[in-house]
């Protein structure tokens, strides 16, 4: 069979579909780390982290941020379930910058580890899609 030259990205959450795109090449934060994709690539299941997800189409490349889910890789294309994804261009900032700091207040006086693993994890929620927003769209 002959190697795809491109890959179909579909993102959806369980309330929208974000994204349905030809695209030349994608990253995602796996469990075990980001990991690319490129037409072609062998099969997969991951589970997903907090993190920026990117996809490039030609020489542009848009983010997003996402937060746990799935993701299946096919040769010709990538599927994310994602449980939390918002484009670049959709955060709100302030909102994330109010979050950040409820959670580095919750993390400085949380006495409980649960307490302080769920401050943790809204912390890295807030930063990613801090980092996410300060992305313009940039070229490869
Ligand atoms: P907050 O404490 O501000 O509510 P959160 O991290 O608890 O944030 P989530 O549970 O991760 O929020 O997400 C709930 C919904 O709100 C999701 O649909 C998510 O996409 C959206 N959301 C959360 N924060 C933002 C943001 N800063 N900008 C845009 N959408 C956001």
């Amino acid at each position: 069979m002959a190697i795809p030259t491109k890959v179909t990205l579909e993102i959806v959450t369980p309330d929208r579909a974000l994204v349905n795109e030809e695209v030349d090449e994608v990253e995602l934060p796996g469990s075990e780390g980001y990991f690319g994709v490129l037409p072609g690539h062998t099969e997969l299941l991951a589970s997903l982290q907090v993190g920026e997800l990117w996809y490039r189409v030609g020489q542009e490349k848009h983010y997003l941020a996402v937060a746990f889910g799935f993701v299946e890789v096919l040769p010709d294309r990538v599927t994310v379930l994602a449980r939390i994804a918002e484009k670049a261009q959709d955060i709100d900032v302030a909102r994330a910058e109010a979050a950040k700091k409820r959670a580095e207040e919750r993390m400085s006086r949380s006495q409980v580890d649960m307490d302080f693993e769920r401050a943790r994890i809204a912390l890295m929620k807030s930063l990613i899609r801090l980092q996410v927003a300060s992305r313009a769209r940039t070229r490869a």
